[in-house]
């Protein structure tokens, strides 16, 4: 069987071009490796998607998500792609539950935190080294935790973390936030967050968890060490675009390029959401791209 469209990843995007590609009547397939919602399943309560008055849980949206766009005929399938044939007419997807074979592709795949990249690191997570304080925060109350990183996020984990935790301490690279200024007052503010300025991680220190962390100071080399039972890294997110690598154009930092339009530099492959070069990545500008991608797949197919 040729679908009209097949859509890699589950999430906001996703789910969000499968509703309108299967309301447009298009045979629509969503290969999904886990759960759907992507990375807003991993959010407790998403209060900037309009029309949840009192917030909604990201998992349960990511749920009724899917559900809307099957109760049009879209098909989920747990499938974890291996590979693409972009080019080929009808477009191959090769995944561990067999080949598929679309007439137009969307890539919805999102993007990851970025790691250290130290050694070690993996072999900690969630034993002290983690990616998400909304989802792992919970288990530091009353305990001292590292938040490594200064952009937004980093200061959003950090607020959350002072909300649980004994102390917070921000460890950046450099001597001022990156985050936009009205995160710096309410953050200064806070009696049990403290900054460690010009600092980066060298090593993680454990003993099967995480115990401290050795600092060097970028500015004078000296190093030194800080006490901790959990370190958030909060350094930036990193695009989910390795199977496209080689085939679609991607930028250098390695999202797929596409405009707003989301066609990339191949003819009938679409890029939406977080995956795709862009200045605003939230979940309802991920949904918005789901519409769009499947607008002009319909014209391309026609
Ligand atoms: P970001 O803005 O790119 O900030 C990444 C931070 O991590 C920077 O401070 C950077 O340091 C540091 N960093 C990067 N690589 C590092 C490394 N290897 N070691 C140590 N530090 C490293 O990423 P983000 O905070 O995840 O935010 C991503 C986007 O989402 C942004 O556009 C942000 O505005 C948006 N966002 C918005 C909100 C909000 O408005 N409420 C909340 C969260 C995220 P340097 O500063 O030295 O480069």
């Amino acid at each position: 069987m040729i679908h009209d469209m097949i859509i890699i990843g589950g999430g906001p995007a996703g789910y969000s071009a499968a509703l309108y590609a299967a309301r447009a009547g298009l045979r629509t397939l969503v290969l999904e490796k886990l759960s759907a919602g992507g990375q807003m399943a991993l959010t407790d309560v998403i209060d900037n998607y309009p029309g949840f008055v009192e917030g909604i849980d990201g998992f349960e949206l990511g749920e009724r998500m899917q559900q809307s766009a099957e109760r049009f005929g879209a098909v989920t399938e747990l499938a974890e792609v291996y590979r693409l044939d972009l080019k080929a007419d009808p477009k191959v997807v090769d995944t561990d539950q067999g080949v598929f074979l679309a007439r137009s592709v969307v890539i919805a795949t999102g993007a990851g935190p970025r790691e250290l990249g130290l050694p070690g690191e993996q072999a900690l997570v969630g034993r002290g080294v983690h990616y998400c304080a909304a989802c792992d925060g919970m288990r530091y109350r009353g305990r001292t935790v590292a938040v490594i990183g200064g952009g937004n996020s980093a200061v959003a984990d950090a607020l959350q973390l002072a909300r649980v935790a004994e102390k917070v301490i921000i460890v950046h690279r450099r001597d001022s936030l990156r985050a936009d200024k009205v995160y710096h007052e309410p953050l200064q503010k806070l009696p049990n967050v403290e900054f460690r300025w010009n600092s980066a991680v060298s090593e993680i220190l454990a003993d099967g968890k995480v115990t401290g962390l050795r600092l060097w100071d970028t500015v004078t080399g000296e190093m030194s060490q800080i006490a901790v039972d959990g370190v958030f890294v909060s350094i930036g997110r990193k695009p989910a675009s390795g199977l496209a690598e080689g085939q679609l154009e991607l930028d250098r930092s390695g999202y797929i390029v596409a405009d707003e339009s989301t066609r990339t530099s191949l003819p009938g492959v679409y890029a939406v959401g977080d995956v795709r070069t862009k200045q605003v990545r939230q979940v309802v500008t991920a949904v918005a791209d789901g519409a769009v991608a499947v607008h002009y797949a319909s014209e391309y197919m026609a």
